[in-house]
């Protein structure tokens, strides 16, 4: 090949060591920018060391395996963009190659061109054709249709989607119309480089940074939902009060947020109308991060005068129900690390103004320590009367009853048809003389001075009784003797197994003789179960054993929808009821009530109050709501169970 290179031809001759230094100086300041773009917005803000969350590295694998090559969630929640987008993926993981033999061409010269008369030059060009469907179809949806959830139009993206196509087009010319060496080809080589190397620059810069940090969010992102961060033990971690208090996974997941809305659209607080946007929330901190900002969150008039990026109130409507995180496509985690761990600073600091948040906690600080402030002697009263063994260190296991099944009067039903259960399956089991409140309500709403108070006594109680294991039938309570609990050594020190009702009703089957019934039931997956511990399976073998047909509503499974209570929300919501707006408990129960089931099955304490509250309200008294125990404990009862013995 000459040693000239007409680039605009019959304009300018260049030499070929000129081109390729050209190329070397485009390609240096393009690798500079991204790396100096990926440092200020990533590097700069990774607190030292970094501490690597720890995890089944197999489990983690193969999760990032699914969600990012083969695109399983974002396709999952959005069928139609999910295709369009994966295509775009797919396509640009076919492009490896091709870009790698383009770009050494700038540096070993264009002398070693070949013609893309391959095999895999064709299968690149079909891959091209297929991300210039899928980005047609994305700008179409992002330009013309502009569904709500995406919010403002962004340049960026356009100027994205053009230089993804310029990728493409240039390619299809390269391999269908123009040889090496003509000049043609060698303006097209450029067209395309020049295409590239833009990419490079502007992605770093905007939302299309997911690119690079999605994979590492998804791999290091819990595998349930909304798990609260055991605080460090220097005394200087209050929760996230300061942008200098983030994790390094907290800096990763805000810049790694590709502004798809999934979170705020699937989000029931959202939904009926309140102002949590868990979309807002990673954006502003986003903003505040990479703006310098201080204080994370605080007030309205705060807010609104610049000194803080996230107003309170947001953040006190969150049900920590985990919908955001289990439909956000890029693994970011808004609830235990981010709106609860926020609520703990304001708290930690006294910079509370939510009246019904300082109330609850004023009736937990004080005994006898439950949300309701309900005494000790009603709860006597019903254990007396009932006949619970009490637990005295020889039994097997503890039946923790929870605040739920201590003074709810549905939740007495319940803890009475677990007690007939346990009877009959022969279980040796009892429950404590005593009982406070786990705190689960003060971690949730932002206490770790008081939950930590509540949790020190009641390990104290545990390891004295010798307790070994542990049933219960409110998930929430689950989680925090299974999870929360096992941040303090004395506690994980005790080894407790610790189950949910669920999974002890579907391990006793085999000894219980359940009489089938022919109901029609519908089961509410509990946000704390299905998603918080990945629970969705035994409830339903249950009432499969009871023979019960199943129906199964719109959300269901890992996919459920929040009854309204989480959060601490049954004890500090703003229900709103003198507005025209559908609450989400009403919201749930309608969804539930179209299966046109008889029955609403439930494996939680706090969701018949918020469900049979809807039921009320909509003059639905002909749909009964019962504790899967309950379901149970009336089909030992239709067989005429004697209690058996092991
Ligand atoms: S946990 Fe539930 S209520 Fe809270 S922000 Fe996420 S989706 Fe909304
Ligand atoms: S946080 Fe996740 S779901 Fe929400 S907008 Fe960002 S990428 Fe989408």
């Amino acid at each position: 090949m000459s040693a000239l290179l007409p680039v605009f031809p019959g304009v300018i001759v260049w030499p070929e060591a000129a081109q390729r230094a050209v190329f070397l100086a485009v390609a240096i300041a393009a690798v500079w920018l991204f790396y100096k773009t990926v440092d200020r917005r990533l590097f700069a803000h990774f607190p030292r060391p970094w501490v690597l969350p720890p995890g089944p590295l197999g489990k983690r694998l193969w999760r990032t395996f699914s969600e990012v090559f083969l695109q399983s969630r974002v396709i999952r929640d959005r069928p139609a963009a999910g295709i369009f987008h994966a295509l775009v993926f797919w396509g640009f993981l076919a492009f490896a190659w091709v870009s790698a033999k383009h770009l050494a061409l700038g540096v070993l010269g264009f002398d070693r061109a070949e013609p893309s008369a391959g095999f895999y030059d064709a299968f690149a060009g079909v891959w091209a054709i297929a991300v210039l469907l899928g980005i047609g179809a994305l700008t179409f949806r992002r330009f013309i249709l502009r569904p709500r959830a995406l919010g403002k139009l962004s340049a960026t993206s356009g100027v994205v989607a053009f230089l993804i196509s310029a990728l493409m087009v240039t390619y299809l010319l390269e391999w269908k119309v123009f040889s090496p060496p003509s000049t043609a080809w060698i303006v097209n080589w450029w067209a395309h480089t020049l295409a590239f190397f833009a990419l490079l620059v502007v992605i770093p810069q905007s939302k299309h940074l997911h690119l690079l940090l999605s994979p590492f969010a998804i791999f290091f992102r819990e595998e349930t939902t909304s798990r609260v961060r055991p605080l460090r033990e220097d005394g200087e971690d209050l929760g996230m009060v300061h942008f200098k208090d983030l994790a390094w996974k907290d800096v990763l997941d805000v810049n790694a947020c590709v502004e798809c809305g999934r979170c705020t659209q699937f989000c029931p607080a959202n939904q009926i109308g309140g102002s949590l946007s868990p979309k807002e929330i990673i954006l502003n901190m986003q903003h505040g991060l990479l703006r310098g900002g201080d204080l994370v969150a605080g007030t309205a008039e705060e807010k609104r005068a610049g000194s803080v990026w996230i107003d309170e109130q947001d953040l006190f409507q969150c049900l920590s129900c985990g919908a955001c995180e289990y439909v956000c496509p890029v693994g970011i985690e808004h609830v235990g690390r981010k709106i609860l761990d926020l609520r703990r600073g304001l708290v930690s600091e006294g910079r509370v103004s939510n009246e019904k948040v300082v109330k609850l906690f004023t009736t937990m600080e004080r005994a006898p320590h439950n949300p309701w402030g309900i005494m000790q002697d009603t709860r006597k009263k019903f254990v007396d009367a009932k006949q619970f063994p009490i637990f005295d260190g020889k039994q097997e296991w503890l039946f923790w009853l929870g605040c739920g099944l201590n003074f709810d009067p549905h939740g007495q039903e319940v803890a009475l048809a677990m007690k007939q259960i346990l009877d009959a399956a022969g279980v040796s089991w009892g429950v404590l003389a005593r009982e406070s409140c786990c705190g689960e309500p003060a971690r949730r709403a932002g206490n770790e001075y008081l939950y930590l108070q509540l949790a020190e006594e009641l390990t104290s109680s545990l390891a004295e009784h010798g307790v070994k294991k542990i049933v219960a039938c409110c998930p929430h309570c689950t989680t925090m003797l299974d999870k929360d609990y096992r941040q303090t050594k004395a506690y994980a020190d005790l080894g407790i197994r610790v189950v949910h009702h669920s999974e002890m009703i579907e391990e006793l089957l085999p000894k219980l003789s359940l009489k089938p019934s022919g109901e029609s039931v519908t089961y509410h997956d509990p946000c704390y179960l299905a998603r918080g511990r990945g629970i969705t399976e035994a409830p339903r073998q249950i009432l499969e054993s009871c023979g019960v047909s199943i129906t199964e509503a719109g959300h269901h499974g890992k996919n459920t929808y929040c009854c309204g209570a989480g959060g601490a929300q049954l004890f500090i919501t703003d229900d709103r009821r003198g507005e025209s707006v559908e609450r989400v408990n009403q919201k749930r129960f309608a969804q539930l009530a179209e299966t046109k089931a008889s029955t609403i099955a439930v494996a939680c304490p706090y969701c018949p109050i918020m469900l049979r509250d809807a039921a009320g309200a909509a003059k639905r008294d002909d749909i009964a709501i019962l504790d899967l125990a309950e379901i149970v404990a009336r089909r030992l009862s239709a067989a005429g169970d004697q209690p058996k013995t092991l």
